[in-house]
């Protein structure tokens, strides 16, 4: 299982993860990115690619 993380303190709320993620793991809200479906990362490398900050990164979980 893969999980999308997401770092507050470095997200702009720019929204290019929202349109870049394929399972539709990130909603905006107060301005920020958060990873609503964070579970539904099936690890396609295309959040880490496209953050501006620096913000996101994918962790595995257990489970495999
Ligand atoms: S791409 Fe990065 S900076 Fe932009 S909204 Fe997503 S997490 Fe925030
Ligand atoms: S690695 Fe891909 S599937 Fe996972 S959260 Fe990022 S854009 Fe979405």
């Amino acid at each position: 299982m893969y999980i999308a993380v997401v770092n507050w303190k470095k997200c702009n709320g720019c929204g290019e993860c929202i349109n870049a993620c394929p399972s539709k793991c990130f909603e905006m809200s107060d301005g920020k990115c958060w990873a609503q479906q964070a579970t539904d990362c099936i690890d396609c490398g295309n959040c880490p690619d496209i953050c501006p900050e620096e913000a996101l990164a994918v962790a595995v979980g257990w489970g495999g």
